[in-house]
Order: structure tokens, then sequence, then C-alpha cells
């Protein structure tokens, strides 16, 4: 499998413009689950980034349960990215659903992500090897590890070896929690594999309690990265309010994965 440790025993760095994913880095990525206008989107980036993140994120098309729920802004939301993450030197990641928009997506973003309802939509896989364009590849919500590798391995057999992957919690039988973020994926699936290894907090858990925790956790536990919302007023988020975190909160989080990131 072009995607295990048999394969390639090196860890696979992916540069993207010069911020190297893989290899023992740490990269956070932050923003808003939803972009929802221009204003909220520069001033989260502008936080963000001052605060040491590297990647904006933020949903233009969002897979929301209800399809009544707020969809995302569509190319206007991909155009804020691009325009708050190149005023504060940072790269985008937005979430890719539908095949028909990739030539949409790529225009705007630096990193594709595939989120985890999508992360067995095989012809959408299949479209991703093409591209030469990293990708970050959510765990699905009740994917096994060994599903999510051959997800991965979908992409990786089309051509493109940019592949991170993103552990964001799975469905258990526990209710105190949005899903189960299995922190142990984190150590086993970066000795199954050469790729990269991120952690989502945020889905991971829903809650904004478990979100220094758990990043300080998924940071000791190796992860090459970790991917938090965060939104400047989530009581009134469009989506994912209860587990976005303030800014002045992220600030404090990154202060706290810097000193374990050194120790580890
Ligand atoms: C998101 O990142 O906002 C998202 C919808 O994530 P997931 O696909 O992991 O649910
Ligand atoms: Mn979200």
């Amino acid at each position: 499998k072009l995607v295990s440790k048999d394969f390639r025993k090196e860890d696979t760095v992916i540069d993207v413009k010069g911020i190297k994913l893989g290899g023992g880095n740490v990269v956070v990525m932050a923003g808003p689950c939803s972009v929802e206008g221009r204003d909220m989107l520069f001033e989260i980036a502008g936080r963000a980034s001052k605060a040491g993140a590297k990647i904006l994120r933020g949903g233009a098309f969002k897979p929301r349960t209800s399809p009544y729920a707020f969809q995302g802004l569509g190319e206007e939301g991909l155009k804020y990215l691009r325009e708050a993450a190149d005023a504060h030197g940072m790269l985008v990641i937005t979430e890719l659903m539908d095949p028909r928009d990739i030539d949409l997506i790529c225009k705007y973003t630096d990193i594709i992500q595939i989120g985890a309802r999508n992360m067995q939509n095989f012809r959408l896989l299949r479209d991703l090897g093409e591209l030469r364009k990293p990708v970050m590849l959510k765990r699905g919500l009740c994917a096994t590890m060994k599903e999510l590798l051959m997800a991965a391995e979908y992409v990786a057999a089309g051509g493109n070896n940019e592949i991170i992957l993103c552990e964001r919690g799975i469905r258990t039988f526990e209710t105190e929690t949005r899903n189960t973020l299995d922190l142990s994926a984190i150590p086993v699936l970066k000795s199954l594999t050469h790729l990269p290894v991120v952690a989502d907090p945020s889905h991971g858990t829903g809650r904004r309690d478990c979100i220094l925790p758990m990043s300080q956790a998924a940071v000791a536990a190796g992860a090459d990265g970790i991917i938090v919302e965060v939104h400047n007023c989530p009581e009134e988020a469009m989506s994912d309010g209860d587990q976005s975190i303030l800014p002045d909160d992220f600030d404090i989080l990154m202060k706290r994965i810097d000193i374990i990131a050194q120790t580890i």
C-alpha cells in the first residue's frame, strides 16, 4: 500500500507554500466552523495568526444534518477566506463536498478538506487523486483506522501523495460528548502510515471546555497538528458555537501546546 509505513519508512512532509506538515512539526489550523461574513472572518484570522496559527479554516459549503440549516456562503465565503488568509500571511483549508465544485474550491484554497461524511465517497476520492493539491481527509463518523487508510489509498493511487489524516472523533455510546475523540488513533495511525496525522478536538468532543485539554493531549500523543474552531461570538455562531472557543482562549491554547510540543 502506498500510504503504509512498509512502502515508505520516512515520514511524509507536505510543504504547502513553506508551511511544513508532518515530520514532527505541530501546525495549527484555526478559524470558524462556517464563514459567516467578511468582518468576522478578518477579525478571527487576525487573532488566530497573531497567536501562531498558520492555516485559516472555515466552511463555505457546509455538510449540515438538516437541509434547512445554514448551508454556507458558497463562493462568496471562499473569496473572504482567501482575502483574510492573504491579509494575515496564512494558508486556507476549506471543505469540498461535491466533485462538481473541485475547480471552484481549488481556485481559492491551499488544502482541500474532505469531511467525515464524505470519507468514503469513492468517486470524490478518485477525483482528488488526479489533483496536485494537498488533501486533509477526516475520519468518518463510524470508520475504522483501516478504512481511513484505505480512503487515503484511493487518493494516493491516483498519484496525489499529499494527504493529511485527521482524527475528528468517532460515534460511540457516550452522549456527554458529541463524538469520542480517539486519541489512540494518533500513535496507531502514525505507526501504520508515513502520512501526517492531525487531530480535531472541536468536532471530536463538541464541547468548548474540552478543547484545551484535548488539544494538549493530542500534541502529547504525537499529532502533527490540530484544527480548532475559533469564533469571536460563539453564542451567535451559525454552526458549532458550543464547541467554538474565543480568541482569548485560543491564545492560551497556543501557549500551552507550545510547551508540550517542545518537550516531546
Ligand atoms: C467541519 O470541519 O466543520 C466539519 C463539518 O467537520 P467533520 O466533517 O469532521 O464533521
Ligand atoms: Mn464545524
